[in-house]
């Protein structure tokens, strides 16, 4: 195991017994109602989810980074929904805890890890995703009255509507920037609530910057450095993502190994087909390699080392493999895993997400095969 102290088993344990009998039985109801999880969200942080990786000056409890991922992957199996605005949220945090001022820290971070806030991270637009670069929302630094004006529009932001707290990232005339804007902010507007396959409790929506005035204080870190604050904050995000595509696929496997032994046909369990038993060798085999590699990754950064690398890995990874798990889950549910009164092709509509958001698997190959041409291993 990666981690050992008997604080992080409790509190794994405690998570676990919350997911199975509160948030997993209301999952199949958030995902058909499109319910926004705030009272799943409300349970998590109560139990301190969001406080396990950051430092106790703020209120955090200082575990290593896998338990954190651990507890992304339990939320993954009880409730992708759930799990997607979770983990987005807990971005915003770390991107707060990496670049923030100590007055940000304060102002921000204390809450956002308390669930006192809830946090959106505000990157994509309608022509700007896989490249973030060409973002077009821009902010102009007003000397006179001690602020930026943001102009511009997002797209595709997870919490929307719901969020406290928007991280946007806009130009300035130094470069790419990322700033902290309240969600009472002067000039800022939800946009349209975008209806998605799945992960459907989660927000999607769009965001309206019309001369948005955010205090000057609200810049995070250095103007001009933004681009490398959203590429770090996205290392981070992946190996989250990664965990909970390993919960969906590990959800969709356990529920496949059941169904395979009570399924009959030609007069026995169909468990008993010789090409059931390899789809179930190959459905736990990646699991079981999707979990090692997030958590690897989980634990490079844990400590210090670089980690974009094997985060890119296992977010591509874990995101295929919850893909062609789920996909295998419907084939031996057959027609039952079609229609809705199994739960499999929920997961398998929340899986397909996973190798999208937070960048593309095109996206994971570019940077895995970059990293390693630029280090000449190859
Ligand atoms: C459910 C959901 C939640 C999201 N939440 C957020 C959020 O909270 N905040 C946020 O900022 N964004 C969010 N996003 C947006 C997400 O990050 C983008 O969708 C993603 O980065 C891809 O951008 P795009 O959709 O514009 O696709 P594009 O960039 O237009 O890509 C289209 C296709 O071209 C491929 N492609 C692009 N460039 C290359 C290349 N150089 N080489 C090979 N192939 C390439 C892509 O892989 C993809 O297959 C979310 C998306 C989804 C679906």
């Amino acid at each position: 195991m990666l981690y050992s102290s008997s604080d992080a088993m409790q509190l794994l344990e405690s998570l676990g017994n919350l997911m199975e009998s509160k948030i997993m039985p209301n999952a199949r109801r958030i995902d058909a109602e499109r319910i926004f999880p705030r009272e799943n969200l409300d349970m998590l942080f109560k139990h301190g989810l969001c406080r396990i990786p950051f430092p106790s000056r703020y209120g955090g409890l200082e575990l290593p980074y896998p338990v954190y991922i651990a507890s992304l992957e339990m939320l993954g199996m009880a409730c992708a929904s759930t799990g997607l605005s979770l983990a987005i949220h807990c971005t915003v945090c770390s991107g707060i805890e990496m670049f923030g001022s100590e007055e940000q820290k304060e102002h921000y971070l204390k809450p956002l890890i308390h669930g006192k806030m809830l946090g959106a991270f505000a990157l994509t637009e309608p022509d700007a995703g896989s490249d973030a670069k060409a973002i077009q929302t821009r902010a102009r630094l007003d000397e006179h009255n001690n602020s930026y004006i943001i102009n511009g529009r997002k797209r595709f932001i997870t919490n929307g509507g719901y969020a406290d707290l928007y991280l946007v990232f806009a130009v300035t005339e130094k470069g790419y920037s990322a700033f902290l804007v309240d969600k009472d902010c002067n000039g800022l507007r939800i946009g349209k609530y975008m209806d998605k396959m799945g992960v459907r409790g989660s927000t999607l929506t769009e965001l309206h910057l019309n001369d948005c005035i955010v205090p000057k204080a609200n810049l995070l870190g250095e103007e001009g450095k933004g681009y490398d604050y959203a590429m770090e904050m996205l290392h981070t995000g992946r190996i989250g993502i990664a965990a909970l595509s390993t919960g969906i696929a590990q959800i969709a496997f356990e529920k496949s190994l059941a169904y395979s032994k009570r399924r009959y046909a030609f007069g026995k369990p169909i468990a008993e087909f010789q090409m059931i038993r390899q789809k179930l060798a190959d459905m736990h085999t990646a699991i079981s390699a999707a979990r090692h590699l997030t958590l690897s990754a989980a634990w490079a950064k844990d400590n210090g080392l670089d980690y974009a690398l094997i985060a890119a890995e296992a977010k591509l990874f874990a995101s295929e493999t919850a893909k062609m798990v789920s996909d295998e889950a419907i084939q031996i549910h057959g027609a039952y895993g079609y229609v809705d009164e199994y739960d499999v092709n929920r997961h398998w509509r929340d899986a397909r997400m996973m190798s999208i958001g937070e960048g593309t698997s095109e996206i994971m190959r570019l940077i895995i095969s970059h990293r390693l041409l630029r280090s000449d291993v190859l």
